[in-house]
């Protein structure tokens, strides 16, 4: 196994010296980031901040969303500052010297909430219910969503809910400055998910702007910290010329492009039709596994060169599922997208293919980049 081990690793360094994607991870915990950096990625292309919002949070999540009251929902995000700081520190901690994009919060709301109908069955069986379950409830009804994953989430959510951006930006600001104080080399980034109108990523960006010259007057260490977004709707792809006037890069979110584009719902889909699609050879494979390079990668294509004549400054990657699958990542090389970003386990195959999609284009002469 010794030699088998000698020539897996040696395939991975002639791959690296070929290719030109960088390969990065998709990782949320310090364990991840440190896994997923023995294994090669050159940083974190999506740090999802939902996970760190569950478990005992959850109910100050509950208190942040649905506060009818100023007062309760300032308390509930002083509560979560610290949290966060701590969560971004041990992460820029693992991925010292290498970029780490971290994504303001983009849950599907329907899985933060509380039930509504356990809600309603617990104020009903209660002989004097908890004013709070009421108010709860009301909230509850007024956010009820039938399409939670086309509703109140991504960036919608940020400019919905009153302090929820400035808290996220602060404790990434306060975990970079943390690091910078103890030696270290913090690279943090941020990204703005479910764009669908420059409008929105101003509005965003400007609050993520202001917010950080906050941190840096009060602690005098101004430090560089890019601000870019999901391209994850068709709008947001056809209108990447002037979105990427607002953003210093483009991730691809290609599970919720798939899923916007064809209209296929990702939680759903996969399971209720796609094996009869699959066996009457409407589909090859997966469109959420494989990139469907007629719809779905026209729009990255599209948006990845309207986005860069815009903006030539503009980093483009792709963080979706995609991101680890072999056939996508020859397409995403042939389109000239900086970095694709998978899940930790993926980054050794995604290294060797993006290492033979390399010299693939130089064979055929076809690098347009
Ligand atoms: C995506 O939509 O492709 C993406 C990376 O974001 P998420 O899977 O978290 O929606
Ligand atoms: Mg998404």
């Amino acid at each position: 196994t010794g030699a088998l081990t000698d020539a897996v690793l040696g395939a991975l360094r002639h791959a690296d010296s070929l290719r030109r994607l960088e390969v990065r991870a998709n990782a949320d915990t310090p364990e991840d980031a440190a896994r997923a950096r023995a294994l090669g990625a050159q940083g974190i292309g999506l740090c999802r901040t939902e996970h760190m919002f569950l478990g005992e949070r959850r109910a100050l999540v509950e208190a942040m969303i649905l506060a009818d009251d100023d007062t309760a929902r300032e308390q509930a995000l002083a509560a979560l500052l610290p949290l966060q700081r701590e969560d971004f520190t041990g992460i820029l901690e693992a991925m010292d010297g290498l970029p780490v994009t971290i994504r303001l919060l983009d849950p599907p709301l329907h899985e933060f909430l509380p039930d509504r109908t356990e809600l309603a069955l617990r104020i009903a069986a209660a002989e004097d219910p908890d004013p709070r379950d009421r108010a709860l409830l009301k909230a509850v009804e007024r956010m009820d969503e039938q399409n939670p994953m086309l509703g109140l989430r991504g960036v919608r959510l940020g400019l919905a809910v009153p302090g929820l951006t400035a808290m996220q930006v602060r404790a990434v600001a306060e975990a970079v400055t943390a690091r910078l104080r103890a030696g270290g080399d913090p690279r943090a980034e941020i990204m703005i998910p479910l764009v669908g109108t420059v409008e929105e990523l101003r509005l965003a960006r400007t609050e993520v702007e202001r917010v950080l010259a906050e941190v840096a007057e009060e602690t005098g260490t101004p430090f560089d910290c890019p601000i870019g977004t999901m391209i994850e709707l068709p709008r947001a792809a056809l209108t990447a010329d002037r979105i990427a006037e607002a953003a210093d890069f483009f991730s691809f979110g290609t599970n919720d492009l798939t899923q916007t584009t064809w209209g296929l719902s990702r939680d759903d889909a996969e399971a209720s039709f796609f094996p009869l699609y699959l066996d009457q050879g409407v589909f090859e494979v997966s469109p959420f596994e494989t990139i469907d390079q007629d719809g779905v990668g026209r729009l990255v294509e599209i948006a990845a060169a309207a986005g860069r004549a815009a903006n030539p400054d503009l980093e483009t990657g792709v963080c979706g599922e995609h991101g680890g699958d072999p056939a996508s990542i020859h397409f995403f090389h042939r389109v000239g997208l900086d970095y694709v970003s998978c899940s930790p386990f993926r980054i050794p195959a995604a290294r060797l293919e993006a290492g033979r999609a390399a010299l693939i284009g130089r064979a055929e002469g076809s690098d347009s980049r």
